[in-house]
């Protein structure tokens, strides 16, 4: 099957999961409040992938048949050059908002099937099988799929991994004659309402656990057993106008349960291997995830740069501390715009012939934009100060009383109407200050680990070659004031 549409995808969604939001199971997720918008803006994205072809879709190696790019196992720097453009439109679409579209899995699972031979290893050969199997039906049937791997927290003390035994945990409880039975529990899946399937792979090593909870599979939303509990909405059901971005992007998150849920035996592809879980995850996946995840990263920042300057031009406040913070998100905007160029330019073959962006820009970029993000959202409210609550709402603009009075005393400079200058500042509320706007700054502080677990880990995978050289210079050279003169040394001799 080629890439699907809209429709097709839409047709999907309600199949029966068990999708629970504010205390209620949610049989419609197309209909819902909750869940409305962000399902029609994700059709919109696999509308578009035909719309924009060229760029966005691919024939598959084998069959011939259109497949989105994002499922492509990039095998020199061309294919990453070409795999960019495709996403990047992804990303244009939700402005980089909607962090889970499915291209986001697209590229972890290329990944994983192109280094297949790293999951072979410790007895897993029909572990790795099945693996590059699962590749293929994501990309012909262009399935939806979300992902849960990190451990649920109860107690920060026990660490970020089960040691032994722990019930909370995602863990093999038994087998049958079609696969494995799991039990526990996982965080945070986001994009789960409007996914097809749920992924579960190695977030992090688990040097203590035990075999029982090393699991890695793929299943269908549908599968009995498999809860899903929402956070709080953030969806607005304003109309565009009133709600630009929150009308249509809440992508949702959600806590997994995972209570007595049978894996058929073709889906499973790490079966509480331990060894396997903690050597597969090390080397081509976080450069290869961060060539989609930053490119989307740098459409939110550059579209916040040219909404920050909107809201400059639309009440002229050029006045130079204004015009210091628009440099400031250009800055930010610009320079991971140069770290991805740099990450492409600077790719090379990881093993297998599977080509991946250089590692070190990205994570560069990786561990400052849980900084920059929160700093654009404050420049966008200190730009916007009051005027982010004085953009009337449609229904004010359409009442004919209001009209002409918001027209003449809400208008903005140098013959910006009323209703582009409300455009604007509304916008630029449901970015930084909505409901939506918390949970994406959440979003960007903590999605694939917190700013400070990144530094941590950029400092201790540095290659600090360069860096020791320039500072040996002066710890090691001849300082001639060290040593004892001759006469010194006569002295101390003869005393
Ligand atoms: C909006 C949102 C969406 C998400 N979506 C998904 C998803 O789709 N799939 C998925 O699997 N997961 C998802 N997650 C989970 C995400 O991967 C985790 O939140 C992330 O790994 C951080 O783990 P944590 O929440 O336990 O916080 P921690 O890592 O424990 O961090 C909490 C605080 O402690 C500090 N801290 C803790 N340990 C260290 C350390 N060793 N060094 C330095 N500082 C430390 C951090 O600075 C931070 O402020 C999502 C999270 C959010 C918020």
């Amino acid at each position: 099957m080629p890439a699907r549409t809209g429709a097709q995808f839409l047709r999907g969604l309600n199949d029966g999961r068990e999708i629970w939001v504010n205390g209620e199971r949610v049989s419609d997720i197309v209909g819902h409040p909750a869940f409305t918008g962000a399902a029609h803006a994700l059709a919109e994205v696999f509308d578009l992938q035909h719309q924009a072809a060229d760029v966005c879709l691919m024939p598959d190696p084998e069959t011939g048949e259109k497949v989105n790019v994002s499922h492509m196992i990039p095998r020199s720097r061309a294919d990453l050059e070409r795999r960019h453009k495709g996403l990047e439109r992804i990303a244009e679409f939700s402005v980089g908002l909607m962090g889970r579209t499915p291209d986001y899995m697209n590229v972890t699972y290329a990944g994983f099937a192109g280094r297949h031979d790293e999951w072979s290893v410790n007895g897993n050969e029909a572990g790795a099988d099945n693996l590059v199997k699962y590749q293929k039906f994501l990309a012909r049937d262009d399935i939806s799929l979300t992902h849960t791997i990190v451990h649920t927290t109860t107690d920060k003390a026990k660490g970020d991994a089960p040691t032994g035994y722990d019930d909370v945990q995602l863990h093999k409880v038994g087998e049958t004659e079609h696969g494995i039975v799991v039990r526990g529990s996982r965080i945070l899946a986001t994009l789960a309402p409007f996914a097809d399937e749920l992924a579960v792979y190695p977030g992090h090593p688990m040097p203590d656990a035990s075999d029982v909870h090393a699991l890695s599979f793929c299943i269908p939303m549908d599968t009995p057993g498999l809860k899903f509990l929402c956070r709080d909405s953030a969806a607005a059901n304003g109309n565009r106008f009133d709600k630009p971005l929150s009308s249509r992007f809440d992508e949702q998150d959600a806590f997994v349960i995972f209570d007595d849920v049978e894996v058929p035996r073709d889906r499973v592809f790490i079966d509480a291997n331990l060894a396997v879980y903690n050597a597969v995850m090390l080397t081509g996946w976080w450069p290869n995830i961060m060539h989609q995840t930053m490119i989307r990263a740098q459409t939110k920042l550059e579209f916040a740069y040219g909404l920050a300057a909107r809201m400059a031009e639309a009440i002229n406040a050029n006045q130079p501390q204004a015009q210091q913070m628009l440099g400031e998100i250009w800055c930010f905007a610009e320079f991971a715009r140069a770290a991805i160029q740099s990450a492409e330019q600077g790719a090379f073959e990881y093993g297998n012939g599977v080509w991946f962006p250089d590692g070190k820009p990205l994570v560069a970029l990786r561990a400052m934009l849980p900084t920059w993000f929160p700093r654009v959202n404050e420049i966008i409210r200190l730009l916007g100060s009051h005027n982010h609550f004085t953009a009337p709402n449609a229904a004010e603009f359409a009442n004919p009383s209001l009209r002409p009075l918001i027209d003449k005393y809400l208008r903005g400079a140098n013959g910006v109407s009323a209703e582009a200058r409300a455009r604007v500042f509304r916008l630029a509320w449901d970015f930084a200050g909505s409901a939506l706007a918390s949970r994406n700054e959440q979003y960007e502080r903590f999605y694939l680990a917190s700013g400070a677990r990144n530094l941590a880990n950029a400092h201790m995978f540095s290659d600090r070659t360069r860096a020791n050289r320039l500072v040996d210079r002066f710890l090691t050279e001849d300082v001639p004031e060290l040593r004892a003169t001759p006469a010194q040394q006569q002295r101390r001799a003869t005393a």
